[in-house]
C-alpha cells in the first residue's frame, strides 16, 4: 500500500541482530516455528519449514502452498505473543520482515507511531487519524499515555531542557511524502501548547509554516505539498517553561524550476483533489497578519509574485542568423517592468544584452535566444528567492520583538526529503545529498548513543559494525576530484557540456563503489536510500549563478521597493571574486549553487550560526576542524578553549566575543 515509513531505505536502520537462521534449523522444524522467506522474490510471507535437502528448505506458507526456497535466505520469525509491540527493541528477531511485519500490525490498526529504542518511527497515515487535540496533549502531559508518539518525544525534549537546562534538537527525516513537514508541525503545536503563555506567541509560532508553506513548497507527483527548502526552527523558552521567542532558519534549493512556471501552466499540476484555494489564502492572509507584515508589504509580496508570473510571459524575437534576439514589447514585459518599478527599456536591455570587458572598456553584447531566456529566468528565480528570505527575516523579526535570549531553546529540523523521480536533475542531486549528509549525523549519533548506554550499563561489547555512508559522501565532498568539485571545475570551463561533465565524472570517480557510469549523460548514485539515476542536462547552468551584470545593475537602480526587498542578497551577487571584507580576513567568492549548498550543510553540522565566518580554505574539513579554524582566525586564543571529541568547551565569555564578531559582519 501507500504507507511511507520514515527512514525506511535499506541500510538506514543498524543492520538487523539475527538476521538469519543458521544451525537452528532443526530447532525450527521441530518447534514447529515460524520463519520469514521471499519465495517469489518479492515481498515477504511467513510460514513453516517443512523439511530440509541439501542446501534447500521446503517451507509451508500461511496460505497452505508449498515452496521450496534456499535455507539461506530463511530468516526467523517473532512468537505471536510479540506482535506489533511498541518498541522494536523488543522483538527477540530483529530482521527486516519481522520489523516490516510488526509496523504494518500496528499501521492496519491506525497506529501510526512505532519506537525503535531512542528513535520514534513514523508512517503516514494519508489520512486524519484520532492521535492529536488538546486531550492527547494534556494525556501525554500527564504522562497518562505512554504510547509512542510525537507529543512524548517533543515532552521529553521539553523536560530534559527544563531539568538539565539543555538545549535540545529534533531531527526529523525521511524520503519526501514521508510526513517531516507535518511531523514537525505535530511537534511544534504541541511544544506550543505546553510554553503558551500571554503573549500569543506561541500562535505566530505555528502560523508561520503557513506562510513558509505558502511560499517554499510546491506540488511534485511524491508530494501534494513538498517542501522545496529545509527549515531549522528554534523555539526558545523562558525559566519558567513559557515561549519566549522564536527563530527560523532555512536552506534553500533553488527553490523553483522556473519552467515549471510559463512559470504554472506547463505542470499539468495546478489543482489539488480536496484543497480550496480560497480558504487556504485566507489563512495566509492571516497567518501574514499575525506576524505583523503590515498591509503594505504584504502588497508588495504579491506584487513581486505577479512580477515573477509576468517575467514567465515575456517573449523574444529571433533577428539574425546567429540567433540574437530582442524582446517583444508587449504586455508582459511593460506588466513586469512596472511591478519592479524599473523603466521598461531597461528591463528589454538586461533581458537581451550582456556587458563584456573588451580592454578596459565594457562593451554591450547581444544575447541569443538561449541566453536570454536563461536570463529571464535567472532574474524570475532571483526575484522569487529573495522575497522568500525577506519573508524569513520578517517572521523572525517578528518573532523575536522585545523577547530576550534566555538560552534555552528546543530545535525542530526538518528538510526536503529523499527524491527518486523517473528524471532526476541537479535538484534531486542536492536534495539527496543533503539527505545523506543528514544520515550519517543520525547514524553516528544513534550508535554513540549505544554505545553510552553499554557503558554505563558495565557491559562487555564489542563494536558493531554498521553501514556507513562515508563513501557516498566522499564521492559528493572530496577534492580535488568529487562530484561537487568537478561540477564546479566544469561550470567554469567556457566549452563544457554536460556529456563533457558526465564524461570527466566517471573518468575520475569509477573507483568509488557509490558511483555507476551509465550511457550518455546520466550517472548513477547508490544512495544509503537506494540508487538515484540523475541526468546531467541542465546540470552545469544550473550551478552556475546565471545573474548577468546588467540585471544587477538593472535591479540595483530600481527605484521601488526592490531595493529594500533584495538588498542583502544583491550585495553578495556584486561582490567582485576573492575581494576581501573588512579587515581582510575572509575572502567572499562567488559560489556555485552546489559548493553554497555544500558549505551550508557543512555549517548545519556545526556552529549554524556562524557560518558565514568559515574561512573559504576549511570548507572541505570535518566539522569540528572548521570550528576551530573559525576560532583562530578570529584570535580566540587556544586557552580559550579546549576541544572534545565533538564538542568545543568555552571559557566563560569567549561566546560573546565569538557574538561581537558576528555583530561586526551582519
Ligand atoms: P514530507 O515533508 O516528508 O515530504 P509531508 O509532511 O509534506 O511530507 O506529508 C505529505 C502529506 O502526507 C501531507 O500533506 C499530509 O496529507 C499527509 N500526512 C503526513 N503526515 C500526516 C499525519 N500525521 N496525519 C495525516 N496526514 C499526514
Ligand atoms: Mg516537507
Amino acid at each position: 500500500d501507500n504507507a511511507k515509513l520514515a527512514n525506511s531505505a535499506p541500510g538506514s536502520l543498524p543492520r538487523f541482530r539475527e538476521s538469519q537462521l543458521d544451525d537452528n534449523v532443526g530447532y525450527f522444524i521441530k518447534k514447529k516455528l515460524r520463519i520469514w522467506c521471499r519465495p517469489r522474490n518479492c515481498g515477504w510471507e511467513s510460514g513453516k519449514i517443512q523439511s530440509t535437502s541439501g542446501e534447500k528448505a521446503s517451507v509451508l506458507l500461511s496460505d497452505g502452498s508449498v515452496v521450496t526456497v534456499p535455507t539461506q535466505e530463511l530468516v526467523p520469525a517473532n512468537p505471536d505473543i510479540l506482535e506489533g509491540v511498541d518498541d522494536l527493541i523488543q522483538l527477540s528477531y530483529l530482521n527486516e520482515p519481522s520489523v516490516l511485519h510488526n509496523i504494518q500490525c500496528r499501521y492496519s490498526q491506525d497506529v501510526i507511531y512505532s519506537k525503535a529504542g531512542p528513535v520514534l518511527v513514523a508512517v503516514n497515515p494519508f489520512k486524519d487519524v484520532q492521535l492529536y487535540g488538546n486531550e492527547f496533549v494534556t494525556a501525554y502531559r500527564q504522562k497518562l499515555l505512554d504510547s509512542p508518539h510525537v507529543y512524548a518525544i517533543a515532552d521529553t525534549a521539553y523536560d530534559e531542557m527544563m531539568t538539565d537546562g539543555i538545549n535540545q534538537s529534533i531531527i526529523i527525516s525521511g524520503e519526501s511524502g514521508a510526513g517531516k513537514t507535518e511531523t514537525a508541525k505535530i511537534a511544534m503545536q504541541y511544544l506550543a501548547a505546553l510554553g503558551g503563555g500571554s503573549g500569543g506567541i506561541e500562535s505566530e509560532v505555528v502560523q508561520t509554516s503557513c506562510i513558509l508553506e505558502a511560499f517554499g513548497n510546491a506540488k511534485t507527483s511524491r508530494n501534494d505539498n513538498s517542501s522545496r527548502f529545509g527549515k531549522l526552527i528554534e523555539i526558545h523558552f523562558n525559566g519558567t517553561g513559557r515561549i519566549c521567542g522564536a527563530k527560523i532558519q532555512t536552506c534553500r534549493l533553488r527553490l523553483t524550476n522556473a519552467c515549471d512556471y510559463n512559470y504554472l501552466n506547463q505542470s499539468d499540476c495546478v489543482e489539488i483533489h480536496g484543497v480550496d484555494d480560497a480558504q487556504k489564502f485566507s489563512s495566509l492572509m492571516g497567518a501574514l497578519n499575525t506576524v505583523r507584515i503590515c498591509k503594505e508589504d504584504q502588497e508588495h509580496v504579491f506584487e513581486m509574485i505577479a512580477a515573477v508570473l509576468w517575467l514567465g510571459n515575456i517573449s523574444f524575437l529571433v533577428i539574425d542568423n546567429e540567433n540574437h534576439i530582442e524582446v517583444v514589447a508587449d504586455e508582459a514585459v511593460m506588466n513586469a517592468a512596472g511591478l519592479i518599478g524599473c523603466d521598461t527599456d531597461d528591463l528589454m536591455l538586461a533581458l537581451s544584452t550582456r556587458k563584456i570587458q573588451a580592454g578596459k572598456d565594457h562593451v554591450s553584447k547581444s544575447l541569443t535566444l538561449q541566453q536570454a531566456i536563461d536570463a529571464r529566468d535567472a532574474l524570475a528565480k532571483f526575484i522569487y528567492a529573495s522575497l522568500f528570505d525577506w519573508l524569513v527575516e520578517k517572521i523572525n523579526l517578528s518573532l523575536a520583538v522585545g523577547k530576550q535570549q534566555t538560552g534555552r531553546s528546543i530545535s525542530i529540523l526538518d528538510i526536503y526529503g529523499f527524491e527518486s523521480f523517473k528524471k532526476n536533475s541537479f535538484e534531486q542531486f542536492c536534495i539527496n545529498y543533503a539527505n545523506e549528509r543528514l544520515q550519517q549525523h543520525f547514524n553516528r549519533h544513534l550508535f554513540k548513543l549505544e554505545q553510552e548506554e553499554y557503558e554505563l550499563d558495565g557491559i562487555d561489547w564489542t563494536k558493531v559494525e554498521f553501514e556507513d555512508n562515508q563513501d557516498c559522501l566522499d564521492l559528493f565532498e572530496m577534492k580535488p576530484i568529487g562530484l561537487i568539485s568537478l561540477l564546479d571545475e566544469e561550470s567554469n570551463f567556457p566549452k563544457a557540456t554536460d556529456i563533457t561533465f558526465a564524461t570527466k565524472l566517471k573518468q575520475h570517480l569509477s573507483a568509488n563503489r557509490c558511483l555507476k557510469g551509465e550511457r550518455g549523460g546520466a550517472f548513477s548514485v547508490r544512495h544509503y536510500a537506494g540508487e538515484v539515476l540523475y541526468d546531467t542536462g541542465e546540470f552545469l547552468e544550473k550551478n552556475r549563478d546565471p545573474l548577468n551584470s546588467v540585471t544587477i545593475e538593472l535591479l540595483s537602480s530600481c527605484t521601488r521597493r526592490l531595493p529594500k526587498l533584495f538588498a542583502s542578497a544583491l550585495q553578495q551577487s556584486q561582490k567582485p571574486a576573492g575581494s576581501l571584507i573588512q579587515s581582510g580576513i575572509l575572502a567572499c567568492q562567488k559560489h556555485s549553487v552546489a559548493t553554497k549548498f555544500k558549505r551550508y550543510l557543512w555549517s548545519a553540522g556545526i556552529t549554524f550560526r556562524y557560518a558565514f565566518l568559515i574561512p573559504e580554505n576549511s570548507a572541505h574539513q570535518d566539522p569540528l576542524s572548521t570550528s576551530v579554524a573559525i576560532l583562530q582566525q578570529f584570535n580566540i586564543l587556544p586557552e580559550m578553549y579546549q576541544v572534545g571529541y565533538t564538542k568545543l568547551f568555552f571559557r566563560p565569555g569567549q561566546i560573546g566575543a565569538l557574538e561581537n564578531v558576528r555583530k561586526q559582519f551582519l
